[in-house]
């Protein structure tokens, strides 16, 4: 809002106080100033004019205390608000603070040239929490745009894709007495990119997701969760001979499809980053730490370099080629995802050759908002 002179909205119910503050400001020729001794006029002046800033008495005839600050608030969210207190209102005043209101001014200790400083810091300050709290909404908004446009692209990927697969099938099928025609490996190698192209659109479909589903507030048996992940992975710990043991695990506050999804992700690396031939030995762990359970998941395999314990959670990034592991480089990016939503964090430490351990953070509490 720009005028040439700074249009203040005065609060104050005390004739003395108000007469001290308005004697201090129209020294000041750019400032006019509106008086108001109670609430509800100050909610209809707001209602008919424009102002850069409020000067607020908490201790209204019809309001007191941080009402007067959330009614003000409310009807008026933009204009910044300095709260007059008494000398010793100082708990009150930071409450206000907490509430959104921009600076407190003690009475008793008004001078002219702090006072104006403290409405233009407070206008300033407003300025770019405005600012920021819009380019905040327009990142929210551009990042669900890009889940959704990730979402929809992936989804319709899948139907050509298998159609694509149907059909090498076919011909595969048709040349199969004759594994030895160039054709039949042609048709292999389509058979395999189709194969690997499907599960890169399923990763992406499950990271996608993770910010639409629903919020992370249901009470989850992590055991429960566990044996259903286990079940999903018999295959692969029956074919490497892998042993898995754990921890009692807790009971947490989260979405339980994503809690199963971050385990399946964890674990199914764990068996596959192992040296050639070695039998992988796993170790579920969780410990209760100040409001938050911390889980471990332990591994025996390759490790990972220190340099690279951060970027391995970016989406795409992989260490390996997919000769040496498949993989789709999504997995501990949906990691990450799901474990920022349940406001937690999530790292790695490692030993190269000796084995690494995935750490993450859950709450214990329901978590807010
Ligand atoms: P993917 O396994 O599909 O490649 P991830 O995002 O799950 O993708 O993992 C990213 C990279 O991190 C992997 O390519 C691998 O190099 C490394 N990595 C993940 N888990 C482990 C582990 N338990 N031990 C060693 N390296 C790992």
């Amino acid at each position: 809002m720009s005028h040439d002179a700074l249009q203040l909205l005065l609060v104050e119910d005390n004739r003395a106080d108000a007469y001290l503050l308005r004697k201090l400001l129209v020294q000041e020729t750019q400032i006019q100033l509106t008086h108001c001794e109670d609430l509800r006029a100050a909610l209809h002046s707001l209602d008919q004019h424009c102002f850069d800033a409020i000067l607020l008495d908490l201790s209204l005839p019809d309001s007191s205390g941080l009402e007067t600050v959330k009614a003000i608030q409310q009807a008026n969210p933009e204009t910044p608000i300095l709260v007059l207190t008494g000398l010793d209102d100082e708990a009150v005043a930071i409450a206000a603070l907490r509430e959104g209101a921009q600076d407190y001014l003690p009475k008793g200790e008004l001078q002219r040239s702090w006072l104006i400083r403290a409405i233009h810091y407070a206008i300033e300050r407003q300025q770019n929490l405005d600012q920021l709290q819009h380019l905040n909404q327009e990142l929210v908004r551009s990042n669900q745009e890009l889940e959704q446009f990730a979402y929809v692209v992936s989804h319709d990927l899948q139907q050509p894709l298998q159609v694509v697969l149907g059909f090498a099938g076919i011909i595969d099928a048709l040349y199969g007495d004759r594994p030895d025609e160039p054709i039949h490996q042609y048709v292999g190698d389509i058979i395999n990119a189709s194969k690997h192209m499907s599960r890169l659109i399923r990763d992406l479909l499950h990271y996608s997701r993770i910010n639409s589903a629903p919020k992370p507030v249901e009470c989850v048996d992590c055991e429960a969760v566990l044996d259903q992940v286990l079940l999903d992975l018999q295959p692969a710990i029956h074919r490497t001979q892998a042993t898995i043991t754990t921890d009692p695990l807790p009971t947490i506050y989260g979405n339980e499809t994503q809690l199963g999804q971050l385990f399946q992700n964890l674990l199914s690396n764990a068996i596959k980053y192992q040296p050639a031939g070695q039998r992988p030995r796993i170790h579920i762990s969780a410990v209760q730490k100040q409001g938050e359970w911390i889980f471990g998941v332990q591994d025996n395999g390759i490790g990972i370099a220190a340099a690279d314990a951060h970027s391995i959670f970016q989406i795409f990034h992989r260490l390996h080629t997919r000769e040496e592991y498949p993989g789709t480089g999504i997995g501990l990016a949906t990691c990450k995802k799901i474990v920022d939503r349940h406001q937690g964090q999530i790292w790695v430490e490692s030993e190269p050759h000796q084995g690494t351990t995935f750490f993450f953070t859950l709450p214990q509490i329901p978590i807010q908002g």
